[in-house]
């Protein structure tokens, strides 16, 4: 999609020119911008209060040296962020990356993301990122911990239950939040819901776990049903085995799918066997080992070098559940030759705009990820009522409470699509139905 806007145009320049060289962030907005052009058309008071100017711009930036000291007694320094992006609907909400590649422009792409997604949720939730150019792979436990710790010193001048709340993503998982957890409580000497994801011993919810893979494949078994097709025995390939791709696996085989290949940045497994999820489970969650590991173990498995050409293994559905850009525009054509229907986005804007443009141009049932993944952080938010209510909710309760909001996000962007001549495209309803709140509560606010 061309935009023709002219003061869309110019805004993404500007964007360009004050945050020179962050190409993720420019990515970011650029796709959800494209999308409003018909919404300004409707509301051009957005443009005349300002709405679009504020929405690019985060309301604060924090940044901050994290130095720790390794089992040998050397020290190291890592670089700390927290994007704090937009508070109109609710304290700013999004989760903490620990990963070499993490930069001010990729916890930016995510906080700006995170708005619109927290938005989607229909919960009082605003947008926020944070992380660490820190390498968790390797490290031991205590290292862990002496980082967290450090890095927790710092991000609690700025957090609180009512004012920013964390979580995990990328090398952030239940230990760290732990560690992090500890360090606050120890420092602020207060017990609050100041983390989500925490372990179920210490407030957290049940279900939060499982929350963003489930998530990914309810709102996906709604877009496939609307659409006369199912997960039941479809064949499904997951890149990554973190997390959301662990329990995207989980859910999707639950629905009837048979799933044939994972990866991690290494590499990737085909099992035409249909993929032994709780092998998985145990060689990533407790060994934390290289998914490598799997074909040692599995004698019709094997293992192939090369994370990207996982897209080549043919599938009816693809879930892409690692990084940004990891399915790009030959990944793409590869589902399309091999008679792919559908691809959902578990991992944060994973496809590339040209591969989104192939998958729709072809017709792909594409869902994108400020929809399809929001089940992670509708499920935190879940636990902070939790935490304030000084209560918890059954496993079932959340999963179903979970389940009904997917069906509700995959509903609004349809709705939203179809409202404003996009029908059937979920990439611009998702960015046009999270607009609408945000720039709503933004409206009522003023300039601030
Ligand atoms: P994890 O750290 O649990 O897992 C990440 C997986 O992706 C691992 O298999 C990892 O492989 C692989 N990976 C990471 N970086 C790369 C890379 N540069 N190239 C190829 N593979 C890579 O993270 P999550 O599962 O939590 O997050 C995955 C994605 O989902 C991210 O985009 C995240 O922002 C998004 N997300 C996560 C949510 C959550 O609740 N956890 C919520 C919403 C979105 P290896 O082990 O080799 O590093």
């Amino acid at each position: 999609m061309a935009i023709h806007n002219e003061y869309i145009l110019k805004l993404i320049d500007e964007v360009k020119a004050r945050n020179a060289g962050e190409n993720e962030f420019h990515q970011a907005v650029y796709e959800v911008l494209e999308s409003l052009e018909p919404v300004i058309q409707k509301h051009p008071e957005y443009v005349t209060r300002g709405v679009l100017d504020m929405i690019v711009e985060p309301e604060r930036i924090i940044k901050f040296r994290v130095p720790w000291v390794d089992d040998g007694g050397k020290v190291h320094v890592n670089r700390g962020f927290r994007v704090q992006f937009n508070s109109a609907i609710g304290p700013y909400k999004g989760g903490i990356r620990f990963h070499p590649s993490v930069n001010e422009s990729i916890i930016k792409f995510l906080g700006f993301e995170q708005t619109f997604k927290n938005s989607l949720t229909g919960l009082p939730i605003g947008g926020g990122k944070g992380g660490s150019d820190f390498d968790p792979k390797g490290k031991s436990d205590n290292e862990i911990m002496r980082f967290c710790q450090s890095f927790m010193t710092e991000l609690s001048k700025y957090i609180g239950a009512d004012t920013d709340v964390p979580a995990g993503d990328i090398g952030v998982g239940a230990r760290e939040i732990g560690y992090m957890f500890g360090q606050y409580k120890r420092l602020r000497d207060e017990y609050t819901g100041v983390l989500t994801g925490k372990g179920l011993t210490y407030g957290g919810s049940l279900a939060r776990k499982e929350a963003t893979g489930f998530g990914l494949c309810y709102f996906t078994d709604e877009m496939l049903r609307d659409n006369g097709k199912s997960f039941k025995n479809a064949r499904v390939i997951i890149s990554g085995s973190g997390n959301v791709a662990i329990y995207a696996a989980q859910k999707a085989m639950e629905l009837g799918a048979t799933v044939v290949a994972m990866s991690d940045s290494n590499g990737y497994v085909i099992d035409e066997d249909g993929i032994d999820l709780d092998l998985i489970k145990e060689i990533k969650e407790v060994k934390r080992e290289r998914i490598s590991e799997y074909a040692a173990e599995r004698e019709n498995a094997f293992y192939r070098v090369g994370c990207k050409n996982i897209w080549t293994v043919p599938c009816d559905i693809a879930l892409p559940c690692a990084t940004q850009n990891e399915l790009d525009l030959e990944g793409a054509k590869n589902l399309t030759k091999n008679s792919c229907f559908c691809v959902a986005e578990g991992a944060n804007m994973p496809c590339t705009p040209d591969a989104v443009a192939h998958l729709q141009a072809n017709g792909v049932l594409f869902a994108p990820a400020k929809a399809a993944n929001a089940g992670g952080v509708a499920t935190s938010a879940l636990e902070m009522s939790q935490n304030s209510m000084r209560y918890s909710w059954t496993f079932e309760e959340v999963d179903a409470k979970l389940h009904q909001i997917m069906i509700n996000i995959y509903k609004n962007c349809s709705a939203a699509a179809k409202e404003y001549g996009v029908d059937k495209n979920l990439v611009a309803g998702a960015n046009i139905a999270g607009f609408l709140k945000v720039a709503e509560a933004m409206k009522a606010q003023g300039v601030v």
